[in-house]
């Protein structure tokens, strides 16, 4: 079965005991007992990683032990990697590493980049409305990792106690298969060494995560899906070049005003008595809440044009930017189901104001005419 470089095999028994597979009994024993010196969990205060990886050991050596289960296992070894029985030279020599860890381990720290280039973010940014159509400044929060300062980004503090992989041999990949991939080792997850000891300020990780806020320019009527770009804004590297932060924008609709070319649209609910009588409504404006005077028999579908309240035309530093208008159109908010005392008051009033005050309906009713007897409803 041919392999990927991503995948990770359960190393086999050989290779988690660190010997040869021609091994002799007794380079197995021996290979068992030094291994176990490293990952019994008695000699690793408890590391539940320490205990997991001695599992894998002794469940490997037990099955090598017995002769039978050796002679099964080599077989089925066979079938899954024919080419593991080929004599390995590095094989041989495959616990040395165990002896070391601290040159290794300061060579991993040396081998850390301490130039580049920072990363590029992306962040989707929730904006409101207001904020949106005026421009202006906002600040958006970038999250991205850095090198953990404990460790320096090596994982531990204490590079004696983790022991570098017998498995790979500190390569973090294992040959498999027919064309002898590299797979990540399974034993060490890819990691090169055995973190029985994590440092404490990354958990092994290497990477702490971090952030920073930072100031956004937003141009007038900054439209949603926006990508607006802050040079040095993202990932920043130690010794290197940050990235850049590109915003996406998320525009948060407002509840009542919509953009229409200059102008922005409000559509406000009147009273009976707001219709009738006439009487002040307030109207939401990107500039903050206005009054707006409505006269007597304002009829439903009027429009107010309240200048300089709609969208800005161009960019002014100064703040005096030439806007559009802001369009207020009213609508009578109908009450429904009223009671029959209720209708009965609206017949009344309505008999009271006599045809001549509804001369629109009664015209139109003449005009239009009315609907031969027995044709239904339209
Ligand atoms: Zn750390
Ligand atoms: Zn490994």
């Amino acid at each position: 079965m041919p392999t990927t470089a991503n995948e990770t095999p359960v190393p086999d028994h050989y290779r988690l005991l660190g010997v040869a597979p021609r091994a002799t009994d007794a380079q197995i024993k021996a290979a068992y007992r030094k291994l176990s010196r490293v990952y019994h969990p008695d000699a690793q205060g408890g590391s539940p990683l320490a205990e997991d990886c001695f599992k894998q050991i002794a469940g490997a050596y037990a099955e090598l032990a017995d002769p039978a289960r050796r002679l099964n296992y080599d077989r089925m070894l066979m079938l899954r990697d024919p080419l593991r029985l080929v004599d390995d030279p590095r094989a041989e020599r495959a616990l040395d590493v165990l002896d070391t860890v601290v040159t290794r381990l300061r060579k991993r720290q040396a081998a850390l980049p301490s130039t580049g280039q920072g990363r590029d973010l992306r962040v989707e940014h929730p904006l409101p409305f207001t904020k949106a159509m005026l421009g202006g400044r906002t600040s958006v929060r970038a999250e991205f990792t850095v090198a953990c300062t404990q460790c320096r980004g090596a994982g531990t503090t204490e590079p004696e106690r983790n022991p570098v992989c017998h498995v790979c041999q500190g390569q973090g990949t294992l040959k498999t298969g027919l064309r002898r991939h590299d797979a990540r080792c399974g034993f060490c997850s890819g990691r090169g060494l055995l973190l029985l000891s994590a440092c404490k300020g990354c958990a092994g990780s290497g990477q702490v995560a971090t952030h920073q806020d930072v100031d956004v320019h937003v141009p007038i009527r900054c439209r949603d899906g926006a990508h607006l770009r802050v040079r040095g804004g993202g990932e920043v590297v130690a010794g290197g070049k940050p990235g850049d932060l590109v915003v996406v924008v998320r525009l948060q609709p407002h509840p009542f005003l919509r953009a229409e070319g200059d102008d922005l649209v409000c559509q406000v609910p009147l009273t009976w008595s707001d219709a009738v009588a006439g009487g002040r409504v307030p109207v939401p404006t990107l500039d903050g809440t206005q009054w707006l005077t409505v006269p007597p028999g304002t009829p439903p579908g009027r429009e107010f044009r309240i200048g300089g309240h709609g969208l800005p035309i161009s960019s002014n530093p100064n703040g005096t930017a030439k806007r559009g208008s802001l369009r207020v159109q009213v609508f009578i908010d109908m009450p429904s189901e009223l009671g029959p005392s209720q209708i009965a008051a609206v017949l009344a009033l309505e008999a009271q104001l006599g045809a001549q005050r509804f001369a629109r309906a009664v015209a139109y009713r003449a005009a239009v005419g009315t609907p031969e007897s027995g044709s239904g409803d339209a």
